[in-house]
């Protein structure tokens, strides 16, 4: 079955192509940066990734814009409370943003679109829903008259048609129940930063930075959209009012939206205070690799709640996906290659496949990786499993970890602060000591390669002696 996703729109799954030739034009809201972004946030980024990567996997090519919403009410008033400019303020958080991204190994979108190096593209958007006849100015701000657009409410499946035209609405954020006519361009107040424009001083609402950067990269009606639940109302209904109103087309072919992450029953959210970022759990020595596995291993629609047992049960799947790497790598095995073991690793492909296509449905994906697992220990142990095998196997691994990413460990460095050289020994380090430990055992010289050993396991380095030979792994 070809791939496809849920779309929020249509609420069917629905068979995914790309409208025009192969190129997959995609767009997901991005981070607001007046915090160190949570691990909640990293859910949605890190599904975004795992969907980029599937879609390459599946031979599309990828034109990706991501914004950053780096002016809004809550940067305004944190950059005043720090007597900082925004630009200032939020150039901190966006930096930090990136590193954390970076060290969940998420790969950066083609573009990424700051609000505020967009304005004349929001300018023109709102004059050109001005020409339409979409908006009216109150009190220096101008706003969106929702009642211009009938098919207002679609996207979150709501019947707003009894809303009373020209109540208004200022704030960014707010609940289905008030939903009014939203705010485009808020009018100059104080000394808050702004910007000239034909319809006066002022700055952007938060919606229209979205469809006017949206369009401006993508053109006018995009393949895909994505984002947090969250965002499904007021965020996206209002994108899709603003961008339609303004091109007479589709916004967007397939909305879709990851389920958030929970913790004690209840979203992580930085207004609730019940978060952590992902440098507080790199504080306390969980590693990249184990947080990136425990928030792709739950497929995207469906919530997850976070958990340390959780977390440890993730670090504990990789650690058992890189001993088989291992064991697969570092194993003398019987020459040629078992058809069956072949078919097998073909099978554990396909059945990959399957899950990943099926709406990213990456549990069932992983189901199959550890399935295939479990079955090549046996295989191995049995000795069926021989030399060539080896290829099948490193496949099958290929496939994985060309979506999940998890199974190089991170330099240690990345567990504490960034940016520094990395303190652990190198590879190449590591394997000149096991020549040399190996010396030193042969020359009897037993003190020297247990300090060797003891020296490495120090270091986060485990040592293994086999009948093959030395495996080492970092802890
Ligand atoms: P923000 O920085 O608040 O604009 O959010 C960035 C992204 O994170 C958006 O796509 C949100 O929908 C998403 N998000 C916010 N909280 C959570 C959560 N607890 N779980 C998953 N995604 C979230
Ligand atoms: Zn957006």
């Amino acid at each position: 079955m070809a791939l496809r996703f849920y779309n929020t729109l249509t609420q069917e799954v629905e068979p995914f192509q790309p409208l025009q030739g192969n190129t997959v034009r995609m767009y997901t809201c991005g981070p607001t940066v007046y915090n160190f972004v949570h691990i909640g946030n990293f859910r949605t980024f890190t599904f975004q990734d795992i969907l980029r990567r599937w879609l390459r996997y599946r031979g599309y090519e990828l034109d990706h814009v991501m914004n950053v919403t780096d002016v809004d009410d809550k940067i305004i008033v944190n950059a005043a409370k720090e007597n900082k400019s925004i630009e200032e303020y939020t150039a901190g958080f966006t930096k930090a943003f990136f590193e954390d991204a970076a060290a969940l190994r998420l790969e950066q979108p083609e573009h990424v679109a700051p609000a505020t190096k967009h304005i004349p593209e929001m300018v023109s958007a709102i004059q050109r829903l001005a020409e339409k006849g979409c908006t009216y100015t109150s009190d220096g701000s101008t706003y969106f008259r929702i009642s211009t657009f009938p098919q207002y409410g679609k996207l979150s499946h709501n019947d707003f048609s009894g809303i009373r035209s020209g109540a208004r609405v200022d704030v960014d954020e707010y609940d289905k129940a008030d939903a009014r006519d939203f705010v485009l361009w808020k009018g100059k107040r104080d000394d808050e930063p702004s910007w000239d424009t034909p319809f006066g001083a002022g700055r952007p609402g938060w919606h229209i930075e979205c469809s006017a950067m949206a369009m401006s990269y993508l053109g006018e009606t995009l393949d895909i959209h994505a984002g947090g639940v969250d965002l499904i109302f007021p965020h996206h209904e209002n994108e899709i009012a603003q961008s339609e109103s303004i091109s007479g087309k589709s916004f967007a072919r397939f909305w879709l939206h990851s389920e958030h992450l929970h913790i004690e029953s209840q979203k992580m959210s930085k207004s609730l205070g019940n978060f952590y970022t992902l440098r507080d759990l790199f504080e306390i020595g969980h590693a990249p690799e184990s947080i990136r596995y425990l928030l792709a291993s739950v497929p995207h629609r469906k919530k997850l709640n976070f958990t340390f047992e959780g977390l440890k049960a993730a670090a504990k799947s990789v650690e058992r996906l890189r001993d088989f790497e291992l064991r697969v790598t570092s194993t003398r095995f019987p020459a040629g290659r078992n058809q069956d073991v072949s078919e097998r690793s073909n099978e554990a492909i396909r059945q990959f496949e399957a899950g990943m296509d099926d709406d990213l449905n990456t549990a069932e994906a992983l189901a199959a990786i550890f399935e295939y697992v479990r079955a090549m220990n046996t295989a191995i142990d049995d000795g069926q499993f021989q030399e060539e095998n080896r290829w099948d196997a490193a496949r099958v691994l290929e496939v994985f970890d060309g979506v999940f990413d998890v199974l190089k460990p991170s330099a240690p460095n990345a567990l504490r602060g960034y940016g520094q050289a990395p303190s652990g020994p190198s590879d190449a380090e590591i394997e000149a000591l096991i020549e040399e430990r190996a010396q030193a055992k042969k020359a009897r010289n037993f003190a020297r390669s247990d300090e060797i050993r003891a020296s490495l396991l120090e270091q986060g380095v485990v040592l293994e002696d086999t009948k093959d030979g030395v495996r080492w792994k970092r802890k």
